[in-house]
């Protein structure tokens, strides 16, 4: 299978899921995981119809970037971030999507200031409660997400989560529909900016179809568009 035929096979799956789940297939954003792909890979990606690139490092972002890799497309950034890092994204890609703490969030918000920008985010949910993982507990959404709202440099969307891996029949089902209400709850309560929280990030090659029927409006999917990736390391 071809990357032109992965795209055209993931996105029709994309809608059949938004139809079965009675939703618009417009809704839902294909954003492409492009880690440890090449700049030729994006640039074919993007040639192919992907118009939004999802970036884990901040390393190979900014390859990429130098680049001019992702022309015609947007970025977003996926990966764990360091408060370090913030200066080689802010005002580059159009969406942080892992904010995971306060001092991420403000480190975010001065750069922006700083540049004249206002920064769009997610919050990052770590709705499995893993150790390993990044992201909020659920406890400590509405809090992260009331300071976003009053920071200004930056403009929050949304939420995001990685659920674990999923096992059995029912999957990430329930982790889905906990995510699901906690975005509806968020939008419920961000009164002065409630249009603009319109992001509900997840969903991947495994489990992106269950992840549409509980409200995902960006599934990121790496794997199932470009084949099985070689293991990695997790920091960057
Ligand atoms: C790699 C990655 C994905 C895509 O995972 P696949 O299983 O390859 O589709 C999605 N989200 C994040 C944050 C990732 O790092």
């Amino acid at each position: 299978m071809s990357l032109q035929d992965n795209i055209q096979r993931v996105s029709r799956e994309i809608a059949q899921a938004a139809l079965a789940a009675g939703r618009n297939p417009d809704e839902i954003t294909l954003v492409a995981a492009t880690k440890v792909q090449t700049s030729q890979t994006i640039r074919e990606a993007i040639a192919a119809g992907i118009t939004v690139c999802g970036e884990n490092r901040v390393q190979e972002f900014t390859a990429h970037w130098a680049d001019n890799a992702y022309e015609g497309a947007k970025v977003h950034f996926i990966g764990h971030l360091q408060k370090n890092k913030v200066k080689y994204l802010v005002g580059r890609v159009d969406l942080i999507e892992s904010v995971d703490s306060a001092e991420l969030l403000q480190a975010i918000a001065r750069r922006a200031v700083q540049q004249g920008v206002v920064q769009d985010i997610l919050i990052e949910v770590n709705i499995g409660g893993e150790a390993s993982k990044s992201g909020v507990s659920p406890a400590l959404v509405d809090e992260l997400f009331a300071l976003a709202v009053e920071t200004p440099g930056v403009r929050p969307r949304g939420l995001m989560t990685i659920p674990p891996v999923a096992v059995g029949k029912n999957g990430n089902k329930r982790f889905f529909a906990e995510m699901q209400q906690l975005f509806v709850d968020i939008k419920g309560k961000t009164y002065d900016n409630r249009d603009s929280v319109d992001c509900l990030s997840m969903g991947m090659s495994g489990d992106f179809v269950q992840a549409i029927a509980y409200g995902a409006t960006q599934v990121r999917i790496g794997t199932a568009l470009f084949g099985s990736r070689p293991p990695v390391r997790q920091n960057g």
